[in-house]
């Protein structure tokens, strides 16, 4: 389950803007994770849970976000929204596609709790 080793890198670096928002408690990590990036968000959010503790601390939730995959056709042009098993041109049935979106893994924001009030860092940041 290589979502464990994901989950260490993702904490490592949500761990480091934690230090630059003076060790504020992290309430949500949020990333962005597309079909074909070999992520599977329920095997990652088992390994949130499991890593938090020893990391960000307990308080932390994971917002996992799925993302469609997006191609573009190197025949006619057009841009398609495909599903994982038919990666073909949705124009013309080509299979000569580049892929635009869909194999992300992606942390898209942090947000902490302060004690008087509330603030947030946020970051786009391609975890590996
Ligand atoms: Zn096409």
């Amino acid at each position: 389950m290589h979502e464990i080793s994901l989950c260490y890198s993702l904490l490592d670096t949500v761990a480091v803007h934690q230090r630059a928002n003076m060790n504020k408690s992290v309430s949500l990590v949020h990333v962005k994770v597309g079909p074909l990036s070999g992520v599977e968000p329920d095997l990652l959010h088992h390994a949130f849970l499991a890593c938090r503790t020893h990391t960000i601390g307990d308080q932390a939730t994971l917002r996992i976000d799925t993302s469609a995959i997006k191609i573009r056709c190197k025949l006619c042009g057009e841009f398609s929204r495909v599903s994982v098993n038919s990666i073909l041109c949705a124009s013309c049935g080509a299979w000569q596609t580049d892929l635009i979106e869909g194999d992300e893994f992606i942390l898209q924001r942090i947000e902490f709790i302060a004690p008087d009030n509330f603030t947030e860092s946020k970051e786009r940041k391609h975890v590996r």
